[in-house]
C-alpha cells in the first residue's frame, strides 16, 4: 500500500536508510536503562546531522537540538521563539522473539515486541528531514528530539524529567506516536483529554498462621480468607465505580500453599487496576484497602496492602490533540478522533503531566502478513511494519511545523 505521493517535502529517498536502521535496532535489542548499543546510534546519527546532543539524561536517554531560524530571531525584543519536544521511546521486551525473519532477535529473550525500533527510526528520520528542509519551510525555534529509555513499566520518562529533562531542553509542547495495529496502515487517531490509563499494581499479603487441614478451628485460614478477598475485589469497578466512568480491575495471581493436609500461614494476591482520572483511581484504592481490611477483620488474618501508582493516564491537551490530528492530515494520513481510550498505559504520561502535547496512534495494519508473524504489540511474533515509517516521519515534521508557528501560549 503506497500513500501520500503530493507532499510538499517527499521522504522517500530516507526510507532505505531507515529500513535498514530499523531492522538493525530490531535484531539488537535492549531492555531497559540496558539501551547503550541504540544510544550510541542514536547520538551518532543526531551528531552527523550537526545537531547538540546530550547523552545519559535519565540513564541512557538522549536529546539531540535542531535549532531553526535565523540567530537573531531570539533577540529580547523579539517574538519570543517557540520549542516542541519530540518524544521515541527505544527499549525493547523481556520476551523469547518466535518471529524467523532475517533481522530477528539476536539477543536471547529480549525482544522489540512494541515496535520501540520503528519509533526510533522515525524520530531519526524526521530529524534527518527537517534539518534539509527547515530552512526552505521558514521554521524559527527550537526542536528537541527526545528518545528516552525504558518505557515498557520502568518509567524512563519520568526519570529524564527528574534529571531536569524540561529545564534542560525547554519544550512549549511535547508529542509523541505509538504504532497502532488496531489501525489500518495510513490511519491515524488522537482525541482530547485521556488516551491511555493510569496502571496500578497491588501485592496483598494475608497471613494466619498455618497448621494442620483437619484443625481448621486452631489457625485462622489464609487461603480461604484470600479467596473471598479475590472475589470481593473484582466487585469493585461494579459496586463502587460510577457505571459512566471507566476502570478495570483485575487479580493476575494467587499463591499459597505447598501440600494437601497443610493450611498455609500466608497467600499472596496482585493484580492491577487501570483508570484515567484521579478520582476513580482513588476510590478504586480506597475500596481495595477497606475490602483487605474487612477481610482481615472477618477472618481472624493479618491483611498487608502495597499499592503502587506506577503511570499515570496519558491525558492530551486539546489543543495540542488537534494539532497532532491536523498534522496527520497534511502528512497524508486519514486522521479521525479515536472514540474511546485505551486501557493500556504509556510512559509518555509523565511529560504530559508537565507539558502541554498529544500522543497520536499511528495505524500500522494487520494485512500482508507471512504466516506466523503478527502485528500485535508484545506477541512473540510481533514486527512493527516498515511501511508505516515514512508515515511517521512526516507526522512529526508536520508537527514541528505547526508546533512552531503556533501561538506563544500567555
Ligand atoms: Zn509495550
Ligand atoms: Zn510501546
Amino acid at each position: 500500500m503506497s500513500l501520500l505521493p503530493n507532499h510538499a517535502s517527499p521522504v522517500g529517498d530516507l526510507l532505505p536508510d531507515l529500513v535498514a536502521l530499523r531492522r538493525d535496532l530490531h535484531a539488537h535489542p535492549e531492555l531497559a536503562y540496558e539501551e547503550r548499543r541504540t544510544a550510541g546510534i542514536v547520538a551518532q546519527a543526531l551528531r552527523l546531522l550537526g545537531l547538540e546532543v546530550s547523552e545519559g539524561v535519565g540513564g541512557t536517554g538522549v536529546v539531540g537540538t535542531l535549532r531553526c531560524g535565523e540567530p537573531g530571531a531570539a533577540r529580547a525584543d523579539g517574538p519570543r521563539v517557540r520549542s516542541v519536544g519530540l518524544r521515541a521511546d527505544m527499549d525493547a521486551l523481556p520476551l523469547v522473539e518466535l518471529g524467523q525473519r532475517p533481522h530477528a532477535s539476536q539477543h536471547a529473550g529480549k525482544h522489540h515486541g512494541c515496535g520501540h525500533d520503528g519509533h526510533t527510526a522515525m524520530l531519526i528520520g524526521a530529524a534527518r528531514q527537517l534539518v534539509r528542509t527547515h530552512r526552505s519551510l521558514g521554521l524559527t525555534g527550537t526542536v528537541h528530539f527526545i528518545f528516552q529509555p525504558a518505557e515498557e513499566g520502568q518509567a524512563g520518562a519520568a526519570r529524564m524529567i527528574d534529571e531536569g529533562l524540561f529545564e534542560r531542553f525547554p519544550c512549549d509542547s511535547v508529542y509523541a506516536l505509538h504504532n497502532w495495529p488496531d489501525l489500518p496502515l495510513g490511519h491515524a487517531q488522537t482525541r482530547p483529554g485521556p488516551i491511555m490509563a493510569a496502571a496500578d499494581r497491588f501485592d496483598i499479603t494475608v497471613r494466619g498462621k498455618g497448621g494442620h487441614a483437619a484443625q481448621p478451628h486452631h489457625t485462622p485460614d489464609a487461603l480461604l480468607a484470600a479467596s473471598q478477598l479475590v472475589v470481593q475485589l473484582n466487585t469493585i469497578v461494579s459496586r463502587r465505580i460510577d457505571p459512566n466512568e471507566s476502570a478495570v480491575l483485575s487479580v493476575t495471581r494467587i499463591e499459597g500453599g505447598h501440600s494437601h493436609n497443610v493450611l498455609p500461614a500466608e497467600v499472596s494476591i496482585t493484580g492491577t487496576v487501570r483508570s484515567f482520572d484521579a478520582d476513580t483511581q482513588d476510590r478504586i484504592e480506597a475500596a481495595l484497602r477497606d475490602a483487605a481490611q474487612g477481610m482481615a477483620l472477618a477472618s481472624g488474618t493479618v491483611v498487608e496492602v502495597d499499592y503502587r501508582r506506577y503511570y499515570p493516564a496519558t491525558v492530551n491537551t486539546a489543543a495540542e490533540a488537534a494539532v497532532a490530528l491536523e498534522a496527520a492530515q497534511a502528512a497524508g494520513l486519514l486522521a479521525g478522533m479515536a472514540p474511546r481510550a485505551a486501557f493500556t498505559s504509556e510512559d509518555f504520561a509523565f511529560m504530559l503531566q508537565r507539558r502541554p502535547g498529544a500522543y497520536l496512534w499511528l495505524g500500522q495494519g494487520r494485512e500482508g502478513l507471512a504466516a506466523g508473524d503478527s502485528f500485535a504489540l508484545h506477541h512473540p511474533c510481533y514486527d512493527f511494519n516498515d511501511d508505516a515509517l515514512p508515515l511517521g516521519v512526516r507526522w512529526f515534521c508536520e508537527v514541528v511545523a505547526r508546533a512552531l508557528a503556533h501561538e506563544a501560549r500567555p
